[in-house]
């Protein structure tokens, strides 16, 4: 897997040892130490990853991420010293892909590089005319327009990422809704069901998402 990996971290030690296991890793980083630096570096350098402290001096992480949203479907990793900082992260909907919590291992933080650029690239995936943009949750199949909820068009991707993969309805759960405890799992196959009406309405007799009997669901072209 190869790269470019904007670093944003103001503790360069860290920054560094973080460079070097990227650079083994394959991929190319850079770095920026302070906060207003951030969004201009990811206007001009396009990278295709950032790894995003929250604590910064100039800008903090928070707005860094909603400003590069704003212009940029780039994945980012935001990066917190505080556990708890994540539940308050993710309740504000921030659209970070994903979060890492300091202390961390360099080598965990690039295995988590390398899966949320495996996703992120499922989301441009083109099969079978179908056409996800992760960017507006919109969904097309043959140029046309499936008209998706946010939880339909979540649920189709995480199919779409691993074809022929059988997912369990709390497989689903879990990835859909990461921190609720008490959603019914007839919540998905209703779900599932008004999803696949949107498919067979766009392109009749063309059967993408598959129930495995008493299992869970998969994705597949036949
Ligand atoms: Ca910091």
């Amino acid at each position: 897997m190869s790269g470019k990996i904007l670093i944003v971290e103001d503790e360069l030690k860290l920054a560094e040892l973080l460079g070097d296991y990227l650079r083994q890793g394959g991929f190319e980083p850079l770095h920026v130490a302070d906060g207003l630096d951030a969004v201009p570096t990811v206007r001009d350098e396009k990278p295709d990853l950032v790894l995003l402290d929250l604590m910064l001096p100039g800008k903090d992480g928070m707005d860094i991420c909603k400003e590069v949203r704003s212009f940029s479907s780039v994945p980012i990793i935001m990066i917190t010293a505080r556990v708890e900082e994540i539940d308050r992260l993710l309740g504000l909907e921030l659209g970070a892909d994903d979060y890492i919590c300091k202390p961390y291992s360099p080598r965990e933080v690039v295995a988590r590089v390398k899966a949320v650029l495996r996703r992120s690239g499922a989301a441009a995936i083109q099969d079978q005319g179908l056409t996800l943009d992760e960017a507006r949750y919109s969904a097309t199949l043959r140029g046309v327009s499936l008209d998706l909820t946010a939880v339909e068009f979540k649920l189709l991707q995480i199919l779409v990422a691993s074809p022929g993969r059988i997912f369990s309805r709390s497989q689903l759960m879990d990835r859909i809704y990461p921190d609720e405890r008490i959603v019914n799992d007839r919540t998905i196959d209703s779900h599932i069901k008004k999803l696949r009406k949107k498919i067979a309405a766009s392109a009749p007799g063309e059967e993408l998402i598959h129930s495995v009997y008493s299992v869970g669901y998969k994705y597949e072209v036949e």
